[in-house]
């Protein structure tokens, strides 16, 4: 169904020889967003260029169709016109998230500097500081492609009138970094809303309508010049995508008080507690926050501050952790309550239920880190910890 959507370079399939590696070119039709995605064809590691949140299981689907592990999603600027699937991303595959240090995208793990380099596999993708559409901008460079974002579009150039831009910034940009790499040089922009897919450096050097034969004086001239609208979803993307896209206003509200389990689960623990209840009581010291997940979800996804890990199963083979009920006594430290954190809150009942048959105060924190998983099996979108914007670190 997502098909439609879809446009490939090569249209035979992804079976390419090495020495003609292709990116694999999707694009969102509402913002006229072009997503990227690229990958190592051994290891099949692969990094993510701006991926877009209502484009998530169609880059999930992606993903698993080509047999893809996401290593790295990656940002070109901190958008205006679309928000970020990144964040979501992250929790749904165990990539880390990378955007340019000037953009204030406070989430994303690594924060990239001109220069610095991304591995996948065998391959490796450079980070070019390439400001003017907005201070922070970069593109990317993967073997003889050029991932522009915003800064050159084809046959054009993004905006630079608002978020920091610079149309002299831009200019330089243009003429003294993208310009300066081989003619050759596949260019794959942020954007195109002409349906054409990719172009050249060679190609943008002679013909673009902006920048071509154009002084910096005349193309500073022309930005200034030109009156476009203010983008319809800026005030909602901006302060979203410094965040990798995780918006702090998700829905539900916070119990003032726990709830008792419910039907069949009704006497077996104390009862279900929210997670702002949860985090309230642990900063008051009335209770123990336990992170029940695995040591490799926390690494992948998240950690929670001043929680104590007692894993319920662990990562390989989610055998059970036959140290559970030691160290859950020894997390109650003498009959505090215990408030079971696990993914979605279904571990969390489990471990609840233990510790209360060890003879523990035990509650079930709702939603759990991630939340519950939507209709379309994706979880991240419907609440949890790290949705309702309570703290976490992602190491
Ligand atoms: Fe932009």
């Amino acid at each position: 169904m997502m098909q439609t959507n879809v446009r490939q370079s090569n249209p035979g399939g992804l079976v390419m020889s090495e020495s003609n590696l292709q990116p694999i070119q999707l694009l969102d039709p509402a913002s006229g967003t072009c997503t990227y995605l690229l990958f190592d064809p051994q290891s099949r590691e692969a990094v993510i260029i701006d991926p877009v949140d209502e484009q998530l299981p169609r880059d999930l689907d992606a993903l698993q169709t080509h047999g893809l592990k996401l290593v790295w999603s990656v940002e070109t600027h901190a958008h205006a016109d679309h928000i970020t699937s990144a964040g979501r991303l992250v929790e749904l595959t165990g990539a880390r998230t990378a955007a340019p240090a000037g953009c204030g995208i406070g989430t994303a793990v690594v924060q990239l500097e001109h220069g610095d380099e991304l591995r996948f596999g065998a391959e490796t993708l450079r980070a070019l500081h390439t400001p003017g559409h907005t201070a922070g901008s970069m593109s990317f460079l993967w073997r003889d492609h050029v991932f522009t974002g915003d800064t050159l579009l084809i046959d054009g150039c993004g905006r630079t009138d608002f978020q920091s831009g610079s149309a002299s910034d831009l200019y330089r940009s243009l003429t003294r970094v993208l310009f300066a790499l081989p003619d050759g040089t596949t260019v794959w922009p942020g954007h195109d809303y002409h349906g054409r897919s990719h172009s050249t450096i060679g190609h943008e050097k002679r013909h673009n309508a902006r920048v071509a034969g154009r002084s910096e004086a005349g193309f500073v001239a022309l930005m200034e010049g030109l009156s476009l609208p203010r983008p319809r979803r800026i005030d909602e993307a901006v302060p979203a995508n410094l965040t990798s896209g995780l918006r702090h206003d998700a829905g539900g509200d916070a119990l003032d008080a726990p709830r008792p389990a419910q039907g069949a689960a009704a006497g077996s623990y104390a009862g279900d507690i929210s997670p702002e209840l949860a985090w309230r009581w642990v900063q008051d010291g009335r209770a123990v926050l336990v992170d029940v997940r695995t040591d490799a979800e926390r690494e992948w996804v998240g950690f929670v501050p001043e929680a104590t890990p007692v894993a319920w199963k662990q990562w390989p083979g989610m055998a059970p952790n036959p140290d559970f009920d030691a160290q859950a006594r020894a997390a109650a430290n003498g009959g505090k309550p215990l408030l079971m954190l696990c993914r979605s809150g279904v571990r969390s009942i489990a471990a609840a239920q233990r510790a209360t048959a060890l003879g523990l105060e035990a509650y079930n924190i709702l939603e759990g880190f991630e939340g519950d998983p939507d209709g379309q099996a994706h979880r991240g979108t419907l609440g949890g910890w790290r949705r309702r914007g309570l703290p976490w670190r992602q190491k």
